[in-house]
């Protein structure tokens, strides 16, 4: 393309830069992604996408694989439990992404990961792995150059940092704009999945909450989140026995999947934490999406799909007006607030599931009976307008 005769370069094969690389090819605008790992492997856990994020993948062409990859709630069904498994009140995410669309899946990392891999494959994108990307010359007039960790360089029109929470390219952009701890801790683990569970379930405990999740017809994952207000530091040896100790007061449908865990292997624990990078997201011709430029906490299940959607939204804007800078200054403007909206709720809902308080969580859970549907409705009603 002759608007792009050096290219874009991608830096990070996660999620936002699969997805960029993929929907950049799609437009016919060369690019390379870079990605650090020599073996890019994803961690091994579920994860969520609501309809927002797979009618984005939709628009990069591989919703039906990542929908045969996943498990589909067919109605979007969610039951809101108590610690000890009594029904509080079924929710009900909404299809807002079109009747093919589902309200919700839930997917192993690594297979969303495998189908954007496979779709860039046949695209034909280079993928530069064991490339880790820690500098760049954007000096006007010549092409941009990227520095790579061993000093060697690329050049290219245009460079975006897709490198995730701890990006390499914030860093060099933004220095000392850092992760902030935001007081929570998340564990999970995964599991064969028993047939008849065939919903997401929530479970609100007293101080913690714990969710379970099928990502495929044998597979489930749980995921429990903690206030860890001091971050501490857990040995991973000893993560399968915190997980069961810290959840033990939950019954229901949550007691055999705690039981399970008998090795360290099973669980994952992360401590959350958050990017709140204020616009701009760029300098001259570097950018940065996805996680890099706004990590949410997790309790909305949405982080990665801002990343998608941050994804299709740019690649649509650079195909159109190339590789210029203000495009990168209107892409932060039509995205920031929307990740900012995720970034709000997700705190809500995390700071609501975390209540220590008995009565507190009472009255929690009488909100959540009167009013719950309504803000999932309302939540995805903003989920549904264009994402940029
Ligand atoms: C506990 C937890 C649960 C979550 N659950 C969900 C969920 O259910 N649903 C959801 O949508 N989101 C969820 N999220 C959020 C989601 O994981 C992130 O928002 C998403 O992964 C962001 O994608 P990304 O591509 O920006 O970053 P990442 O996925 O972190 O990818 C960054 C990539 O860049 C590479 N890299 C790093 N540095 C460099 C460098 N210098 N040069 C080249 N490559 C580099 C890394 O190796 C990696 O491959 C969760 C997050 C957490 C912490």
């Amino acid at each position: 393309m002759a608007r792009f005769p050096h290219g874009v370069l991608v830096a990070g094969g996660g999620i936002a830069g699969a997805t960029l690389a993929l929907a950049l090819a799609r437009h016919g605008v060369p690019v390379r992604l870079l990605e650090r790992d020599a073996t890019w492997r994803p961690v091994s856990a579920g994860m969520f996408l609501y309809a927002n994020g797979l009618a984005a993948l939709e628009r990069v062409g591989v919703l039906d694989q990542v929908l045969a990859a996943g498990w589909a709630s067919p109605d979007g069904r969610n039951p809101m439990l108590d610690q000890q498994g009594g029904l509080i009140t079924e929710l009900h995410y909404p299809r807002i992404g079109g009747a093919h669309v589902p309200p919700i899946l839930g997917i192993l990392r690594a297979e969303l990961h495998r189908v954007l891999a496979d779709a860039m494959r046949e695209a034909q994108v280079p993928v530069l792995l064991g490339h880790a990307v820690t500098g760049v010359e954007d000096t006007p007039g010549a092409p941009l150059r990227a520095i790579m960790a061993d000093g060697s360089a690329l050049e290219a029109d245009m460079l975006i940092g897709a490198d995730g929470i701890r990006s390499a390219l914030r860093g060099v952009l933004f220095p000392g704009v850092e992760p902030e701890f935001s007081g929570f801790g998340v564990w999970r683990s995964m599991h064969d999945r028993p047939a008849a569970l065939d919903a997401k379930i929530m479970m609100m405990g007293v101080g913690k909450r714990l969710g379970i999740m099928p990502i495929s017809g044998q597979r489930l994952y749980v995921f429990a989140t903690s206030r860890e207000p001091e971050n501490p530091w857990y040995e991973r040896a000893e993560w399968h026995r915190l997980m069961r100790a810290k959840f033990a007061d939950f019954a229901g449908p949550a007691t055999r999947f705690l039981d399970e865990l008998t090795d360290p292997a099973q669980v994952v624990y992360t401590p959350v934490e958050e990017v709140r990078l204020a616009l701009p997201w760029h300098r001259g011709r570097v950018g940065l999406i996805g996680d890099a430029a706004h990590a949410a906490t997790p309790f909305m299940g949405q982080g990665g799909a801002m990343a998608i959607e941050d994804a299709v939204v740019l690649a649509g804007m650079l195909a159109e007006a190339g590789p210029a800078p203000a495009v990168l200054e209107a892409f932060g403007a039509r995205r920031h607030a929307r990740c900012t909206l995720v970034q709000d709720a997700s705190r809500r809902v995390g700071e609501a599931g975390a209540i220590e308080d008995e009565a507190a969580c009472a009255a929690r859970d009488a909100r959540l009976r009167e009013t719950g549907q309504a803000m999932v409705d309302g939540f995805y009603a903003r989920m549904a307008e264009p994402p940029g």
